[in-house]
């Protein structure tokens, strides 16, 4: 049997794991931006400057910049779980 430390999304590749999940309430966001300036890769933002959430699942190595953005919201409009 194969185990792993951090299971992998059924379907995605090996550099993207389960391990967070990020949420975006576009209800919540007043367009602020600073999710999309401290996590570009992540974040986005629409003509109407509301968030859009361009990944769910971060790579490890954008996890600390998905809670920097989390901090950051002053809508508290994303969130993280793991
Ligand atoms: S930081 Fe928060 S309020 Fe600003 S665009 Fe991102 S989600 Fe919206």
């Amino acid at each position: 049997m194969f185990w792993t430390s951090r299971p992998y999304r059924r379907g995605g590749t090996a550099r993207t794991v389960l391990g967070m999940q990020i949420t975006a309430d576009r209800t919540a966001c007043v367009g602020a931006g600073q999710c999309a300036l401290v996590a570009g890769e992540l974040f986005d933002q629409d003509d109407d400057g509301l968030v859009l959430l361009l990944e769910p699942h971060p790579d490890a190595a954008d996890e600390t910049a998905a809670r920097r953005a989390v901090s950051l919201c002053p809508a508290r409009a994303i969130s993280v779980s793991e």
